[in-house]
């Protein structure tokens, strides 16, 4: 089993090494990781991300990592890139420099506001809330014209300070699927949210049935920022996704797709 979403200290808010995140899925009998640590290229959200010059000791660690457990773990390289239209030309320069194996497409910052942040309050105005949620899938939506990610990180992060999707934006999540389908890209399959507000998936159980009608494929990442976290609620992620259908995950190398079998996760 995969789980291809794993951060790392450098971002200023994971804990553990690199190394204890690596033992820690041999342990869970993984078979294979992607780091995909934080990169915002700018903006207030700068700190929560490592630094442009970090960069090379993160892909040295990788490489690093892989010489000592490569036997026993495929270790990933990749990058959880926000999508910053301003800095367009920085994320540009990043991934034409080094060999990473995926970019996770990440939409954190909506109208200043951190939608992926435990101290961000949303509005308790009702439209203003509705109005954070429209303007995050409206958000993802100019996002499919952005070139600089492989698949798209938890889908509908936005319920993490507890939003909720209302009715009204249904046809609006519809529409984005809809145009995510077309674009042939993976969505993850994030475990997180179990752990959140919305002690759900990202995303909900409803949106991956939407999802497999459209042939969009899953990749499954923790998202841990603690090793202990790592491959956290793959139980019932593997249950979601094989009962609704779905046979195969997302995996990549040197940012081409591959599949792997969802029916490797034997506990
Ligand atoms: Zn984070
Ligand atoms: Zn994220």
């Amino acid at each position: 089993m995969i789980d291809y979403h794993i951060h790392t200290p450098l971002c200023n808010h994971a804990d553990g090494s690199m190394e204890a995140y690596v033992q820690s899925a041999i342990e869970k009998g993984l078979s294979e990781i992607c780091f995909l640590d934080h990169f915002i290229a700018g903006g207030p959200g700068r700190k929560h991300s490592m630094d442009i010059e970090e960069i090379p000791l993160y892909m040295q660690a990788i490489v690093r990592l892989r010489e000592t457990y490569g036997n026993r773990l495929t270790i990933r390289a990749g990058l959880e890139v926000d999508f910053l239209p301003d800095w367009k030309g920085v994320i540009e320069d990043i991934l034409s420099r080094y060999d990473f194996d995926a970019i996770g497409g990440s939409y954190h910052f909506v109208n200043g506001f951190n939608v992926a942040s435990r101290k961000s309050q949303p509005p308790s105005d009702t439209d203003a809330r509705e109005s954070l949620v429209e303007s995050y899938f409206e958000g993802l939506i100019r996002m499919l014209d952005w070139p600089y990610f492989d698949f798209l990180c938890h889908p509908d992060i936005v319920k993490k300070t507890g939003l909720t999707i209302p009715a009204r934006l249904e046809p609006l999540v519809n529409e984005f699927l809809q145009k995510f389908a077309e674009k042939g890209l993976a969505l993850e399959f994030n475990t997180a949210g179990w752990d959140h507000a919305p002690h759900e998936s990202y995303p909900s159980e409803s949106l991956v049935q939407k999802c497999f009608s459209l042939n969009i494929p899953f990749t499954l990442g923790s998202d841990a920022h603690d090793p202990e976290k790592v491959a956290h609620h793959f139980d019932k992620a593997v249950s979601i996704l094989s009962k609704t259908g779905y046979t195969t995950l997302c995996s990549y190398e040197l940012r081409r797709s591959r599949t792997v079998s969802l029916r490797d996760w034997a506990r």
